[in-house]
């Protein structure tokens, strides 16, 4: 049996709610923060079903990236470039956003640069990627501002230490943060704003009637609020089956401290479905859903077996081939994923806004996403 709603809860926590934001990640930190910024007197709440924000924004690698040389050729050989080049600069804008909101030391961003590795039997792939660096560059100039965002540094292969890694080509201008440390400052931008976050409600369906949105909880609360915003991402679907999104798990794995660890930056292997990175003396290594595709088109968090030893074997025969590291701790988060790569931002009715399905690139994409999902809603 839950416990019903006390008069004094109900008058003191859950009354007069101008907008009750769902969910409590990257987006619907960004989208309370903007809201408030421009409404300061709008009573904002937001309902997080984890103790923490638990989808991906406190679980992701932290790569701030906008877009790998073989991810923008195989978009504009798929789609229009002029879409593609477009999301790239929300990308950066969303990076630059996320950096003026919290502060470079705050988010432990570090400009170290973004390395896509290419190995033995992917030469063809490299030389197509080779041919096109200049092209990239004129085109994402306008963008970054760098004359040479993308450069073959392939000489330097062996300084980092890999084994069977026979081309790179590094993005200057990606970066890297501390996923925990930003998600603390968001959390702490928005308590300091009067925003109110209450953690361990979840929401299980919602009734929009002529004056305000009815919230029923999992625990069979019924909260009102004039206006939502649902900001699920890749557990959207439990709310709105119809909308088109699919969760994506991915699994990540953390190091112990590796002495004189020659890793520094962010690396994309096999075209992006594997990537890793130092933080704190250790490697974090991730991805490969794409072998179990299936079994990964879950929301449920947890790891198995069978990635857990492709990562394993990435690990140790590519990465660090000359020194055995011991794995400290595995973990999930789950994405939102969809056959667009573009974000989906609209009103599904006159007071329920959705801001969803920021796929890999969130950390770059989550702040305008808040952002333009709050425009949505005040529009
Ligand atoms: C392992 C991993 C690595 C990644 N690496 C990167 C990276 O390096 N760079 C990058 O840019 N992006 C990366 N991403 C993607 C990025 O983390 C996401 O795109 C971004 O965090 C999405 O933010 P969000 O706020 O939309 O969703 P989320 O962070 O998933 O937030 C959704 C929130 O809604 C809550 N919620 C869900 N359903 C309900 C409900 N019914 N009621 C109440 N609350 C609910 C959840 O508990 C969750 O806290 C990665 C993702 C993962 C999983």
């Amino acid at each position: 049996m839950h416990a019903q709603l006390s008069y004094w809860e109900r008058e003191t926590f859950f009354n007069a709610i101008d907008v009750a934001i769902i969910g409590s990640g990257i987006v619907g930190l960004n989208a309370a923060i903007t809201l408030k910024e421009k409404q300061p007197n709008w009573n904002i709440v937001i309902l997080e079903r984890g103790v923490l924000p638990i989808g991906a924004s406190t679980r992701n690698a932290g790569f701030a990236c906008f877009g790998s040389l073989t991810e923008l050729i195989d978009d504009v050989e798929n789609g229009k470039e002029e879409e593609v080049f477009h999301l790239v600069e929300r990308r950066w804008q969303g990076l630059k956003k996320l950096r003026e909101r919290i502060g470079d030391q705050a988010l432990g961003y570090k400009e170290w640069g973004g390395y896509e590795i290419f190995k033995a039997d992917e030469i063809d792939i490299f030389q197509n990627c080779n041919a096109k660096i200049s092209y990239f560059n004129e085109k994402v100039r306008k963008i970054t501002g760098f004359a040479d965002t993308y450069q073959d540094v392939s000489l330097t292969k062996n300084q980092f230490g890999f084994k069977g890694v026979h081309h790179l080509i590094l993005n200057r201008a990606e970066g890297q943060i501390h996923t925990g440390k930003m998600m603390n400052a968001l959390l702490s931008i928005a308590h300091h704003k009067g925003i109110k976050i209450y953690n361990g409600i979840e929401i299980k369906q919602m009734e929009e009637e002529k004056d305000k949105v009815v919230i029923h909880t999992s625990n069979n609360w019924k909260i009102s609020s004039q206006q939502v915003l649902v900001a699920t991402n890749g557990f959207a679907r439990q709310l709105f089956p119809d909308l088109q999104i699919e969760p994506a798990r991915n699994q990540v794995l953390i190091t112990q401290p590796i002495p004189n660890l020659k890793i520094k930056g962010c690396f994309h292997y096999d075209r992006g479905y594997f990537y890793f990175r130092n933080i704190d003396n250790r490697i974090l290594l991730g991805g490969g859903r794409h072998l179990a595709k299936q079994e990964e088109a879950t929301n449920s968090f947890g790891t198995t077996p069978f990635i857990q030893n492709e990562l394993k074997q990435l690990l140790e025969n590519v990465i660090s081939p000359h020194q055995k590291v011991a794995i400290d701790q595995w973990w999930s988060g789950i994405l939102g994923v969809g056959a667009k790569k573009t974000p989906i931002i609209k009103k599904i009715s006159e007071r329920i806004i959705v801001a969803i399905r920021l796929g890999g690139m969130g950390v770059a994409l989550g702040s305008l996403v808040g952002e333009k999902g709050a425009q949505v809603l005040l529009s």
